[in-house]
C-alpha cells in the first residue's frame, strides 16, 4: 500500500476566518429572534385556535423533539369549532337549530321512533376560519402533496411530491419548523400549515450557517428542541465499502460526514480497514431512551438501587439528555465490528491523523475533569480543520479552545 503525504501539524493560532465575531454574531442571532418573533406573532393573530403542540416557542422545554421513530400525536391534533349550545337540540329534530333553543333544557333526549324533519337537515356547521387536516407521518392525500410542493419550494424537499407522508416528508417539515422558530415535531398542525402557505416562511438556505465550534456538554446543555442544520445520510455520503454504517439511515452533518469520508479512504489507501460507526446524530429523544435503557438495566442487576442511584452511575457513562454532543451531528464513534476499540490499529491511525481532517479526539483521560466525561477512544468530533489543528498543537481540549480563543 502506498504511503500518503501526510501535511505537517501545522502551528497556526489565527482564528478561523469564518468565525464570525462575538458582536456580529450577537447581531445576527437578534436579527433571527426579531424576525421570529415578529412571524409568531403575526401567524397567532390570525388564527382562532393553535394546535397546542405548537404553541411552545421553539427553544420551550415542553415543545416535542425530533425522533427518528413514529412522532407520537400531538394530544389534540385538530382544531374543533365549539357548537353552539341549541346545536344537539336542533340536530336531534334535523333542524338548523336557530329557532329551536329551549325555553328549559330537557334533559330527556331519547329520540321518537319516527322524528320526521320538518325541513332539510341544514349542514353541519362549519368553521368560519379555514381550517387545516394536521398532518403527519402516514399520511396521504391531495392536502399532504399541497404541503410537499410547499416544502419543495422553499427548499425543504428534494423528493418529488407523491401526496404520501413518509420519513423524508417528515424530516422536511421538521426542518422547516426549526428554521422558522416553530417546535419542531414534524407534525404540521395549523400554525405550521398556515405559515408554510402565506408566503412569509423562511427557505431552507435561510437557514442559520452550522457553528462546528459549538461547546456541548454538561454545563452547556442543547435546548431540547436544538435541530443541526444539513442532516444527510451517512451512507449516501459515503460508499459501504469505505464505511460500515451500523443502524440503517444513520445521519450526521454534510460537511461532517464528507470529512469522515475523505479520512476513512485515506486510512484505507494506508492500509487500516474494516470501518464502522456505531453512532452519529441522536435527537433528544434519542438521548433520553438511551438514559432509561440504562437506568432500566441497572435496575435490574441491583432490585435494592433507587432510582437515582441508578441515573448517577448511568450518568457515569451515558450522557443526560441535551448534554450530547451526537444531538449536533458533528460526532462519531468509529468502531471496529465485533472488537473493542481501543488499541487496535484503526484506533491508533485516527488518534494519529483525525486532526488532519477537522477531527478531535473529544474526551480523553488528562481532560476528564475538564470535558466531564470518561475517556472515549472511539468518539471524534468534527470542529474543521483549523481549530482541530490548534487543539492538537496545544493538546487543548473543546473547552479550553473555547476559552483561550474567547468564543
Ligand atoms: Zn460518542
Amino acid at each position: 500500500m502506498s504511503q500518503r503525504t501526510r501535511r505537517p501539524l501545522q502551528k497556526k493560532r489565527r482564528r478561523r476566518k469564518s468565525t464570525p465575531n462575538p458582536l456580529s454574531r450577537m447581531l445576527g442571532a437578534g436579527a433571527i429572534v426579531a424576525l421570529i418573533v415578529m412571524l409568531c406573532v403575526v401567524a397567532a393573530g390570525a388564527l382562532p385556535t393553535l394546535n397546542p403542540a405548537e404553541t411552545a416557542g421553539a427553544h420551550s422545554a415542553g415543545a416535542q423533539p425530533e425522533t427518528t421513530a413514529e412522532p407520537t400525536p400531538s394530544p389534540v391534533p385538530t382544531i374543533t369549532p365549539t357548537p353552539p349550545l341549541y346545536a344537539p337540540f336542533g340536530a336531534q329534530f334535523g333542524h338548523g337549530g336557530e329557532n329551536l333553543i329551549p325555553a328549559t333544557p330537557t334533559p330527556n333526549l331519547t329520540p321518537k321512533p319516527t322524528p320526521a324533519p320538518t325541513a332539510a337537515p341544514t349542514a353541519a356547521p362549519t368553521p368560519t376560519a379555514e381550517t387545516q387536516r394536521t398532518l403527519k407521518r402516514g399520511m396521504s392525500g391531495k392536502d399532504v402533496r399541497k404541503m410537499q410542493e410547499a416544502l419543495a419550494g422553499l427548499g425543504y424537499l428534494d423528493d418529488a411530491a407523491d401526496g404520501v407522508f413518509g420519513q423524508n416528508t417528515g424530516r422536511a417539515v421538521t426542518s422547516f419548523q426549526a428554521v422558522n422558530g416553530l417546535s419542531a415535531d414534524g407534525i404540521a398542525g395549523q400554525k405550521t400549515l398556515t405559515l408554510l402557505y402565506s408566503g412569509d416562511a423562511l427557505s431552507a438556505d435561510k437557514a442559520p450557517p452550522m457553528d462546528y465550534l459549538i461547546l456541548v456538554n454538561r454545563d452547556k446543555p442543547l435546548e431540547k428542541n436544538y435541530l443541526p442544520t444539513d442532516l444527510v445520510e451517512i451512507a449516501k455520503v459515503i460508499p459501504s465499502d469505505v464505511l460500515k454504517v451500523k443502524y440503517k439511515g444513520m445521519r450526521a452533518n454534510r460537511t461532517a460526514a464528507e470529512a469522515l469520508g475523505r479520512m476513512l479512504e485515506d486510512a484505507i489507501e494506508d492500509g487500516v480497514t474494516n470501518w464502522q460507526v456505531s453512532s452519529s446524530y441522536r435527537g433528544y429523544a434519542d438521548q433520553q431512551a438511551l438514559v432509561d435503557q440504562s437506568v432500566a438495566s441497572f435496575r435490574e442487576k441491583n432490585p435494592s438501587w433507587s432510582r437515582d442511584r441508578c441515573l448517577s452511575a448511568t450518568y457515569q457513562t451515558v450522557a443526560p439528555a441535551g448534554t450530547s454532543e451526537h444531538m449536533t451531528g458533528l460526532a462519531f464513534d468509529i468502531t471496529v465490528p465485533g472488537v473493542s476499540f481501543s488499541g487496535t490499529e484503526q484506533q491508533k491511525w485516527l488518534h494519529e491523523h483525525c486532526y488532519e481532517y477537522g477531527f478531535i479526539v473529544r474526551f480523553t483521560k488528562e481532560k476528564e475533569s475538564i470535558t466531564g466525561f470518561l475517556a472515549e477512544s472511539w468518539h471524534f468530533r468534527y470542529v474543521g480543520t483549523q481549530a482541530a489543528a490548534v487543539m492538537t498543537y496545544n493538546n487543548w481540549c473543546l473547552e479550553e479552545y473555547v476559552d483561550k480563543m474567547g468564543l
